[in-house]
């Protein structure tokens, strides 16, 4: 399929969700206006109806012609490209002469957000062509830890001790061992930061993929999780005793509650989230009834979570451990066993078929962004009960009007098609909240009169696999 086509039906795809947020919404509010009429429940219903077998008729299209078996083939070889290439940047010849980029593991934040900062460290590293070195000695989860489950980003240069080196002043900077600080004290910033892509890959990734951006941190993660033998012997010993399944499908949830809630993001119950994968698999019943039980990954901080969807949800088969749920509790979080149980939850979550979550929450980030790396767009296997996606201290996340929008409502913005959006999220209901790039003007408008705009940014470390 052609890069028009394959975004073309993207597109499609994206519209055919924003109608239905915009019908879900409308039809709560008619609901109410008419006081749970049997008849307006009637009319959505069948209205769910179209959209699931419209839904089902774009996957079906998506799938002919064998255009699915491409994608999975091509996001296969570009990730073994980009592989090849972080693998031989993080192997120079010497240490000791070689230009290096020193990342300290010490942000006083959970795995999820540190994983970012070493995500963002090698993004640094590969824009700037510099070797990238882990510095993990004063980990908060376990000192010097991060080699217990994960083969150091760089063997030979890992084992080296750098001091202090002074931190980043910039491209020009000939100093050969330097370190970073974290993403949001950065100065100058180069344009290779989140959200850009690599100008070098990205026809193929734009052809490919619906969020080029979370492939391609998927691909850097990927490298920096790589496990340990023995580490990957305890993820298949877990895989069988929970009974985790590939071939069936499988939802993640991830709920995220304790110091989250009320300081960054909202509480949702967990009907909230059940509702959303039981629409999934609505969806998928209406083509072909699912013979197997329905089946959720649950992944959660509150182990309460567990007894209260085994008593509310008996038509589920759950799969999850109890015991991860209870080491992540703000007690006994920075622990070794936390840390496992942290790991082994986001690994469980990035290899179901869907995941229903928070994106404010890093550890659902962290589960879509690998997850990427198992498909060939798997740009849409979510649904986030808050935020859009983001990665944290990114230089912007624009959009282009594709219609000129006049406002109905005072919360409203008004702009004519060409303008740029900075998109800030979409309340799910068919409308985003943004700002007119270069006004102060920031309000709500309907999320399909805009399109994504893909950043990129010069890696010269991909120079030779331009196409
Ligand atoms: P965020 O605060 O949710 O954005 O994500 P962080 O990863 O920065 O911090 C949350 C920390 O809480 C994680 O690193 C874990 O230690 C713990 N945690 C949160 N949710 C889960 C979960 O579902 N399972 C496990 N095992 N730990 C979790």
């Amino acid at each position: 399929p052609s890069k028009e086509h394959e975004m073309c039906a993207r597109q499609v795809k994206n519209d055919v969700d924003e109608l239905w947020y915009y019908i879900r919404d409308q039809f709560q509010k008619l609901k109410t206006e008419f006081h749970n009429s049997e008849k307006v429940e009637k009319i959505r219903k069948n209205l769910f109806q179209y959209y699931s077998v419209i839904v089902n008729d774009l996957k079906s299209l998506g799938e002919a012609d064998a255009a699915d078996a491409w994608r999975l083939k091509e996001s296969k070889e570009l990730g073994q490209l980009v592989q090849k290439v972080i693998h031989k940047l993080q192997n120079p010849k010497d240490c000791s002469t070689s230009r290096l980029l020193v990342c300290n593991l010490n942000k006083g934040c959970g795995f999820g957000c540190q994983v970012h900062h070493v995500v963002y460290c090698m993004i640094m590293s590969m824009g700037s062509n510099r070797t990238f070195v882990l510095n993990a000695k004063s980990w908060r989860y376990l000192n010097d830890g991060w080699g217990k489950f994960f083969i150091p980003p760089s063997t030979a240069c890992d084992a080296v001790n750098y001091g202090e080196p002074p931190f980043w002043k910039g491209e020009e900077d000939t100093t050969r061992v330097i370190q970073l600080p974290i993403i949001d004290t950065l100065n100058p910033r180069p344009n290779y930061l989140p959200l850009s892509i690599p100008t070098q890959l990205s026809e193929r990734l734009k052809r490919l993929h619906g969020d080029p951006f979370v492939w391609w941190v998927g691909q850097l993660m990927k490298y920096l999780m790589r496990p340990q033998p023995t580490f990957q012997m305890d993820i298949d010993d877990v895989a069988k005793d929970l009974g985790f399944d590939e071939g069936e499908v499988t939802v993640g949830v991830h709920i995220r509650r304790t110091d989250k809630v009320a300081t960054e993001a909202a509480f949702h119950s967990l009907d909230e989230y059940m509702a959303h994968v039981d629409t999934y698999f609505d969806v998928l019943d209406t083509i072909a009834a699912y013979p197997k039980k329905r089946s959720i990954y649950l992944a959660t901080d509150e182990p309460s979570v567990f007894q209260e969807v085994a008593q509310k949800y008996p038509n589920y088969k759950v799969i999850g451990n109890k015991d991860f749920s209870q080491s992540a509790s703000l007690r006994s979080r920075y622990t070794e066993a936390s840390l496992r149980a942290v790991i082994l939850d986001v690994h469980f979550l990035s290899r179901c078929k869907y995941l229903v979550c928070t994106f404010s929450s890093q550890v659902c980030r962290m589960a879509y962004e690998l997850m990427q790396t198992m498909h060939g767009d798997a740009s849409k296997f979510f649904t986030s009960l808050d935020d859009i996606y983001y990665f944290g201290g990114q230089l912007g996340h624009s959009q282009l009007a594709r219609l000129p929008h006049s406002p109905e409502e005072p919360n409203e913005i008004s702009f004519r098609s060409g303008d740029r959006i900075g998109v800030a999220g979409n309340h799910w209901n068919g409308f985003s909240m943004g700002t007119k790039l270069g006004t102060p003007e920031r309000g709500l408008y309907p999320s399909f009169k805009t399109l994504e705009v893909v950043s990129e940014a010069d890696f010269p470390i991909f120079n030779e696999f331009k196409d």
